[in-house]
């Protein structure tokens, strides 16, 4: 996989092409949905397709029943192989030589091309992007927009090798070649094969949607059509079509609707060129290939959801920077390894689950509202629990970090070993094999004092006073306050004071657990739960609030997902969760988006960086431009203010050349806003983008949203 990526980063026109498009995507989905409730439409669809989920193989025998009852054959294949060798047999049987296919993820997902090549037919893609690829010998790297990774002049390329003569990259000339080329093989071909995006239970409808009509073409002139439809395609009533076609074409392509939408229930005759009727023939493979696995999968089986419109791969930072090619298998994307793990084994996709950066944008753009980060992170613990770790993770997870005062201490010998390697509080160069740390940026020094240790002596009279104050706050740091950045820490300290609430801070609280989320790691991630929820029952607290919305997320939802099974911790996770806010979210609203607060008011323009799990797990995006405002400042919003940073925690470790160039894209975006200041609400966007601007040497202050306020506090 690691040669994979190289040889995409290596492609400035497959970077080039997915950032427009993602750029592009954006405006147009955005244009399509107006005056439609996505959340709403995709409640709809959710429910829709878990019932359907759930009662998968009632709704395959209806489905069935019916269509037999039309006239049309269906076929159950429990995997790749049985379908396979249905349509191969089916097409010998009629002494079919040619057949012509419009696009399929299905028929990709069991290489039937290739399989029907071997064999002796001649098996054609008609849709065009599928055509493209299967002359240059290529694979799809999306799901909707096969060849989204070409560019025109490559197509040029490969359509002058295929018709002997050089053509130029207009886009008029190279579809009249397809359309030349390809109606000849419609008008050939024995057979017709499809795929189907939707199959009704309730009237045996099969519901095809295409943009260039080849699926009409497909699916009427040959006198056999085949259509091979995967179990999760299967909905119960007619009734259901109507909001998965609403968000079907929006959400894979910015459109309101798909120039084609075809029906079909039953065969219908045909009329060959003598204006002769002749029956049709119509056959259905219904595909399990891992679906009835997945079904019966607690977990797992809301991946059924899914209506394959790719907006996970259009949205994803990943995506965008490295193409589908790298996943390795027909599925691509967050979704895509999911559906490999089933559908080509666990082991399949225990390498491409690593791919996944955490930043959950997925989540909130999918119709089907399936948490596709949160099966990844399962999916993750389940190679873990089965593998186990390697080496150096095993040890920091088995035994560093359940050890708070051993972590700590090794925080401190690491604040001693950088000392060579820092100036003025950041870390430019590492040596050695520690080099691909500060390349791209640098990084900040692991301060002289951590906040554990400040905050004991930060206001003595105070401290002793606000026994008294009320509400108290328990204020969990986070490794990045605590030990790199302990001023974000005080800047808290200060607002919560200046609000009149007491800030509690417990000294046994340590790591939140994400990194043993994000690792896999379940009782790593379990334990030091445990001891966070001891540590703030012990210091009995009204709120508990954090800085950093990544431990938000973890203190809020991971807690309580970790100790689930738990009969003693499960209910006090529960508690505990209730009580937690993000800093941006408990200050807006004390302070009534900071109308009470008493702020000098000072000038410039800021731009503010929405960090993916402040905007995408708690939807605060409001609350700190409010604050930002009422210090005086002027907002200048940066083109894709929410796109991620690339820092993902270890995830800049790991993939550090997936991360810069995530990170670059931001940066651009920040210059460009013509802001002086950025300001954010994570410690770890902080700490990439500070480390970007600096290694760059581009004068923008970089600022955490309670830094900047305090610093206007008022007495
Ligand atoms: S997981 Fe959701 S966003 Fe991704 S393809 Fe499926 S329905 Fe679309």
């Amino acid at each position: 996989m690691k040669n994979n990526i190289k040889e995409a980063l290596a492609n400035p026109n497959l970077r080039g092409a997915l950032g427009r498009f993602g750029n592009d995507y954006l405006v147009s989905r955005e244009k399509a949905y107006t005056g439609k409730n996505f959340e709403e439409l995709r409640e709809k669809i959710s429910s829709i397709k878990r019932s359907a989920a759930g009662r998968m193989e009632e709704l395959a025998d209806r489905f069935t029943q019916n269509m037999l009852s039309r006239g049309a054959k269906v076929y159950r294949a429990k995997n790749a192989q049985e379908a396979r060798d249905y349509i191969l047999n089916l097409a010998m049987a009629r002494g079919v030589k040619k057949i012509v296919k419009s696009k399929s993820m299905a028929s990709e997902e069991i290489h039937l091309n290739e399989y029907l090549n071997e064999k002796g037919l001649e098996s054609v893609e008609t849709d065009l992007g599928e055509w493209i690829l299967q002359l240059s010998g290529q694979k799809p790297s999306h799901m909707v927009m096969p060849a989204i990774h070409m560019t025109r002049g490559e197509v040029a390329d490969v359509f002058s090798g295929e018709i002997n003569l050089q053509l130029s990259s207009d886009i008029p000339v190279l579809v009249k070649v397809a359309r030349e080329q390809l109606r000849r093989k419609f008008l050939e071909a024995g057979m017709g094969i499809s795929g189907a995006n939707i199959a009704v239970a309730e009237t045996g409808t099969l519901v095809i949607t295409t943009n260039e009509g080849n699926g009409r073409l497909t699916t009427t002139l040959p006198p056999i059509h085949v259509a091979i439809v995967g179990l999760e395609k299967l909905v119960e009533k007619f009734a259901d079509v109507e909001p998965i076609l609403e968000a079907l074409p929006r959400s894979a392509t910015g459109q309101k609707i798909t120039s084609y939408v075809t029906m079909i229930t039953g065969p219908t005759p045909v009329i060959d060129a003598g204006g002769n009727v002749k029956p049709k023939e119509l056959h259905i493979v219904l595909l399990d290939n891992g679906r009835s696995q997945m079904q019966a999968d607690p977990v797992f089986k809301q991946a059924l959801q899914c209506i394959r419109c790719a907006s996970c791969l259009n949205v994803c930072p990943v995506f965008q920077i490295v193409g589908g090619h790298v996943y390795g298998h027909v599925y691509t994307g967050g979704i895509g390894t999911i559906l490999t793990a089933f559908f080509n084994g666990f082991e399949n996709a225990s390498d491409i689950q690593n791919l996944c950066i955490g930043c959950e944008r997925c989540k909130r753009f999918c119709p089907g509202k399936i948490d596709i980060p949160g099966l990844i992170r399962e999916l993750r613990s389940r190679v873990v629990d089965k593998k186990g770790l390697p080496g150096i993770p095993k040890f920091v997870m088995q035994r560093v970090l359940p050890n708070r005062k051993l972590f700590h201490r090794l925080l401190k010998v690491a604040h001693a070993a950088q000392k060579p390697f820092q100036t003025g509080g950041l870390v430019r160069h590492l040596p050695l094999f520690l080099a691909g740390l500060t390349e791209g940026r640098s990084l900040p020094a692991i301060a002289d004092k951590p906040f554990r240790d400040l905050v004991v002596a930060l206001d003595d009279k105070k401290v002793a006073q606000e026994e008294q104050w009320q509400p108290r706050v328990g204020f969990f740091a986070g490794c990045l306050t605590d030990f790199i950045y302990p001023r974000l820490g005080v800047a808290v300290y200060k607002l919560l004071h200046h609000m009149g609430m007491q800030m509690v801070f417990p000294l046994e609280q340590t790591c939140c657990g994400m990194p043993a989320v994000y690792m896999g790691s379940r009782e790593t991630a379990a334990e030091l739960a445990r001891q966070n929820i001891a540590a703030f029952e012990k210091a009995g607290v009204d709120y508990i609030t954090t800085a950093c919305p990544t431990c938000a997320h973890a203190l809020k939802h991971h807690f309580v997902e970790a100790l689930a099974g738990d009969p003693k911790w499960g209910e006090r996770a529960r508690n505990f969760s209730s009580k937690v806010y993000t800093f941006a979210a408990l200050l807006a609203e004390k302070s009534n988006g900071g109308q009470n607060l008493k702020l000098a008011q000072t000038t410039g323009k800021v731009t503010y960086h929405d960090s993916c799990h402040m905007k995408g797990v708690f939807g605060i995006t409001v609350e700190p431009r409010e604050l930002l405002k009422s210090a005086g400042l002027e907002l200048v919003e940066m083109e894709g203010p929410d796109r991620c940073c690339g820092f993902g925690g270890s995830y800049s470790i790991k993939y550090p050349e997936i991360s810069q160039h995530i990170l670059e894209k931001k940066l651009a975006s920040i210059i460009n806003s013509g802001a002086e200041l950025l300001a954010l609400d994570c410690p770890g966007c902080l700490l990439q983008l500070h480390g970007g601007l600096d290694s760059r040497d581009k004068n923008i202050t970089v600022k955490h949203t309670a830094e900047i306020l305090a610093e206007q506090l008022l007495p």
